[in-house]
């Protein structure tokens, strides 16, 4: 049985279909894939992408390198939200960098309307409901810009804006001024930090809700560093931990992403643990390509390994749809409508969407 899902951290440039990135590198004259066979690509992107989280970005420069083209974001973006809707996905966010596909010279405005565009068909097709987050690339200076063109683009899908990229050496409050300037504009932040930040993730986790104001944190799951566990349960909060529990503030995690760049065992993940001691957990995809992942394989992977029951499923989800970045009146009628009665079926308590 395959229960409905809200994904709310997905790049658009790491869940493409392999076949769709052979098509679109032979359409475009790009010649640098290092196979021109699907699964032999599927393989590949898996294999790169073990081991570390700069080994990981690495194998976007070719999905990268196929979508500088209006027509390749689009479908790209179509296929997005087809796949994830016929895994149960009813609402997703999903992020990428409009600077990154402006080699070939689209503008920016072009990148996200392309985007936008196929999510819109996708979404017709489905009754997927989708927003777009606007990425700066952590490592660059260009987020001022990032920010601005997210903010001009709030009636094209826009609902929120992040840092990604690699983490260590790059403090989110090198983009304080970018972040500021999306919230006061009112649109919504959430921010990569304790996902790949060594020594310094618990700091930057610190930096990125107290000094940039993120409402969620994109994986955060570094905060078990500032956790004592005994026998695999979180039995003391340190300072930052107690914030990011106290104040409920969401998770973006993204268990088979985290492994593959963490070089993690499965039991060693630390979402069981987190979610036990009462954080705000929520599972996401990350990048279903380079991740070989789906949102069921994550419920399968939280339910195989750490204890994560239906009705825990059910919570996450309420959880996840609460922590949205779509109007309150959509996450109303997807409760009701198409979360709710699913998750009664299947036996759990759904509880009440606040
Ligand atoms: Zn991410």
């Amino acid at each position: 049985m395959m229960l409905p899902s809200v994904l709310l951290h997905d790049h658009l440039d790491g869940g493409l279909r392999p076949e769709t990135c052979l098509d679109l590198a032979n359409q475009h004259g790009y010649n640098d894939l290092p196979t021109n066979d699907a699964e032999e690509l599927h393989a590949w992107f898996d294999q790169s992408a073990s081991g570390s989280l700069e080994g990981y970005l690495e194998s976007f420069d070719h999905t990268i390198g196929v979508m500088q083209q209006a027509s390749a974001i689009e479908r790209v973006a179509y296929e997005a939200g087809v796949d994830v809707a016929s895994h149960g996905v009813v609402y997703a966010e999903f992020r990428f960098c409009p600077g990154l596909f402006t080699n070939r010279g689209l503008t920016l405005n072009e990148v996200i309307e392309a985007a936008a565009s196929g999510f819109s068909k996708a979404g017709a097709e489905t009754g997927l409901v989708w927003g777009i987050i606007v990425d700066a690339m952590r490592q660059l200076e260009d987020s001022m810009e990032m920010a601005r063109v997210a903010i001009s683009c709030r009636g094209l899908g826009v609902v929120g804006f992040d840092i990604a990229g690699p983490e260590q050496g790059f403090p989110p409050a090198n983009h304080l001024a970018a972040c500021r300037l999306v919230r006061e504009s009112g649109l919504r932040l959430t921010l990569h930090a304790g996902e790949a930040g060594g020594k310094h993730g618990v700091a930057y986790m610190a930096q990125a809700m107290d000094m940039c104001g993120a409402e969620r944190l994109g994986h955060g799951i570094e905060i078990i560093n500032d956790c004592l566990v005994e026998d695999g349960n979180i039995t003391k909060l340190g300072a930052v931990a107690r914030r990011v529990r106290d104040r409920q503030i969401p998770l973006e995690v993204c268990p088979t992403s985290n492994m593959a760049t963490g070089s993690l065992r499965p039991e060693e993940h630390p979402l069981g643990a987190l979610h036990r001691a009462g954080f705000n957990v929520t599972l996401s995809t990350d990048n279903r390509l380079m991740s070989q992942t789906t949102m069921p394989a994550e419920f399968e992977f939280a339910t195989t390994h750490h204890g994560i029951t239906v009705d825990d499923l059910a919570i996450i989800t309420r959880r996840s749809l609460a922590a949205a970045f779509c109007d309150h009146d959509v996450k109303q009628q997807l409760w009701h409508d198409r979360i709710r009665p699913a998750y009664t079926d299947a036996g759990a308590t759904p509880g009440v969407l606040h």
